[in-house]
């Protein structure tokens, strides 16, 4: 029999992408002949970079993989899925609490749109690695050298000191 043609997305606020994120794609490219980074915008969260710029940082990082892109979208995201003709949400999974989150999504997706969700695990060395913890940590100028790639911490350091100068204050 032949093997069916599998497109996937990885849908994300990659607010801005980790290591953990990369990790995810690295893994999850080889299980699917395409795979579509899907940057969210969701209006709910009050995002540090705009989608454009977040879509701009993960196409250098994604530059030299084959059968990998980056978009944005602005809409459900199974709804995205339909768009794009994807088989298969992909998502990473990290602690229990990703758990219990993304096994309700999961569900959700599959009783409204009949679409499987693939799981990820993190490799040990991102376990605890999350976006919201790295802008904290850049926010006070702590070292994420080894929890996301330097064009990240570049885009985060120009982007607390436009803060910075936007409040009038002295970096
Ligand atoms: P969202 O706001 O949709 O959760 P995120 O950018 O925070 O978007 O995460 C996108 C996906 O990547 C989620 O499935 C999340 O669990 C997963 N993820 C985030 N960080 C890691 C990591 N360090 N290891 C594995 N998966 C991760």
């Amino acid at each position: 029999m032949q093997r069916k043609f599998t497109r996937a997305i990885f849908p994300g606020s990659f607010d801005p992408i980790t290591n953990g994120h990369l990790d995810v794609i690295e893994r999850g490219r080889k299980l699917f002949d395409e795979l579509i980074v899907a940057v969210g915008q969701s209006p709910i969260k009050n995002p540090l970079f705009a989608p454009a710029e977040r879509v701009e940082i993960i196409s250098e990082l994604i530059k030299g993989m084959s059968r990998v892109s980056v978009e944005s979208f602005d809409c459900l995201t199974v709804e995205y899925a339909k768009q794009k003709d994807a088989d298969v949400i992909l998502r990473g999974l990290r602690s229990l609490t990703d758990f219990q989150y993304e096994f309700k999504l999961a569900m959700t997706n599959r009783a409204v749109a009949g679409i499987e969700t693939i799981f990820v695990m993190t490799s040990a060395e991102y376990g605890f690695t999350s976006s919201d913890l790295i802008r904290e940590i850049a926010s006070l100028g702590g070292n994420i050298a080894n929890l996301v790639p330097p064009i990240v911490i570049r885009h985060l350091e120009e982007k607390y000191k436009q803060l910075k100068d936007d409040r009038g204050e002295k970096a």
